[in-house]
C-alpha cells in the first residue's frame, strides 16, 4: 500500500468532546460533522461520539441523511437549511432540526406538507452579513410561524464572524444583538462555535456548536490547541521514498523553483497535492522526521513533495513523516501555508486511507 496515511485518534476526540461540554455545563452540543466530519471520517467519528453527543451539525441534506442512518435517535441540525417544500420533506422524514436562513426558506416551509412538524431553528444575522434574518424580520417570522402546523419547536441560532480574534468588537456586538431577542420565547438558543465555547461563557446558552476544536485544532489564530488542553485527532504520515544529494546550485522540483544555496541533502516524501497538501506551501513550510522539524524544499508535486534533510543527516528512506499530527501541529503547518487547520483537515483527499485507533 502506498505509505501514507491518516491516523485518527477516536479517544482524543473524544476527549475533545468532553473538554467542549465540561466548558458549559448544562448546556447540550451539537457536535458539527459537516464535511466528512472536517476530513476525520463522519462514521466513525458519529459512531464514536453515538453515546456522548446529544446532537450533530451538518451543512446538507446528504450529510444528514448519513448521520441519521449511524444514530436513529440524535437530533441533527441542517446548517444550511431547505430551499424548497421537498426538501423540508426529506428533513421532516429525517427527523432533523432545520435552520432558517430568511424568508424565501420560511414561505417554502410553510408551503410544505410535511409528515411531521419540524425543529425549526431561526437564524439571527447578528452582524456576520453572510445569513440570516435581521431583527425586526425575525421578530415577525417568529410571531408567523409559531402555531404553524409545520413548526414543532422555534430555536433561536447565530454565527460569529471574528470570535477567533478575541476581543474583537464585533462579536461582543453579535452577542449583544443576539441577546436583544430574550423577550421572545424559544425552546433553545445557540451561538457558541469552538472559539467562543473556549473564551466567551456569555454565549453558551443552550446548545453549543463546536467544530474544529472536536478535532484537537485551535480555533485561534496565534493560539496552541495543546495549550487549550486540546488533542490533536488526526496525524497524515507519509514516507521518505528517497533521498539524493544535490549540489550547490542545482535546483528540486517542478519550475525548479528552489535552488541549493550549498550542497543539499534532499528527501522525497510521498504525499502530494492530490492527497490534499496544498500546493501553495511555501519553501520552509515544516514537517517532522525522527521527530525534529524538516524544511519542504521545492514545490508540491501532485504525489510527492520535497524536503531539505541537510540538518538531518541520520534521515534514511523508508523513515516516516508526519506531515501534521501529535509531533507537528496542523495549525503550525497551517500558518506557514497561510490558511487555517479548517482548511487542511477537510481538504485530505478520498484516496487517503482513514485508520483508526
Ligand atoms: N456553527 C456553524 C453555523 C458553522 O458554520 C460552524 C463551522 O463552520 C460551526 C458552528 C463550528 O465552528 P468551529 O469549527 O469554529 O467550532
Amino acid at each position: 500500500m502506498r505509505p501514507l496515511v491518516a491516523t485518527v485518534d477516536l479517544a482524543a476526540l473524544r476527549h475533545n468532546h468532553a473538554l467542549a461540554k465540561g466548558c458549559a455545563p448544562g448546556a447540550r452540543a451539537f457536535a458539527v460533522v459537516k464535511a466528512n466530519a472536517y476530513g476525520h471520517g463522519v462514521r466513525e467519528v458519529v459512531t464514536a461520539l453515538h453515546d456522548d453527543a446529544d446532537g450533530f451539525a451538518v451543512a446538507c441534506l446528504e450529510e444528514a441523511a448519513e448521520v441519521r442512518a449511524l444514530h436513529p435517535s440524535a437530533r441533527i441540525l441542517l446548517l444550511e437549511g431547505c430551499f424548497e417544500p421537498l426538501e423540508y420533506q426529506v428533513a421532516a422524514h429525517l427527523g432533523l432540526d432545520v435552520a432558517v436562513q430568511g424568508g424565501e426558506q420560511a414561505e417554502a416551509l410553510l408551503a410544505a406538507e410535511l409528515e411531521r412538524p419540524l425543529n425549526l431553528w431561526l437564524k439571527l444575522d447578528s452582524g456576520m452579513h453572510r445569513l440570516g434574518f435581521s431583527a425586526p424580520d425575525l421578530r415577525d417570522w417568529h410571531a408567523r410561524l409559531q402555531g404553524a402546523r409545520q413548526v414543532a419547536e422555534l430555536n433561536l441560532m447565530s454565527h460569529f464572524a471574528c470570535a477567533d480574534e478575541q476581543g474583537h468588537p464585533l462579536t461582543a456586538q453579535q452577542l449583544e444583538s443576539f441577546l436583544s431577542l430574550a423577550d421572545l420565547p424559544f425552546a433553545g438558543r445557540s451561538l457558541a462555535n469552538s472559539a467562543a465555547i473556549l473564551s466567551l461563557p456569555q454565549a453558551h446558552l443552550d446548545w453549543l456548536r463546536p467544530g474544529i476544536m472536536l478535532y484537537g485544532a485551535s480555533p485561534f489564530a496565534g493560539r496552541d490547541a495543546t495549550a487549550l488542553g486540546l488533542q490533536p485527532a488526526m496525524s497524515l504520515t507519509a514516507q521518505l521514498i528517497a533521498i539524493r544529494e544535490v549540489p550547490a546550485g542545482e535546483t528540486v522540483g517542478y519550475g525548479a523553483a528552489w535552488r541549493a544555496g550549498r550542497p543539499a541533502r534532499i528527501g522525497t516524501v510521498s504525499c502530494g497535492y492530490a492527497d490534499g497538501y496544498p500546493r501553495n506551501a511555501p519553501a520552509g513550510t515544516p514537517l517532522a522526521i525522527r521527530g525534529r522539524r524538516v524544511p519542504l524544499a521545492g514545490r508540491v508535486s501532485m504525489d510527492m513533495l520535497t524536503v531539505d534533510l541537510s540538518e538531518l543527516p541520520e534521515a534514511r528512506p523508508g523513515d516516516p513523516v508526519e506531515l501534521w499530527g501529535a509531533g507537528l501541529p496542523v495549525d503550525e503547518v497551517a500558518r506557514a501555508c497561510g490558511t487555517i487547520g479548517y482548511e487542511l483537515l477537510t481538504r485530505v483527499t478520498a484516496r487517503v486511507p482513514r485508520r483508526y485507533r
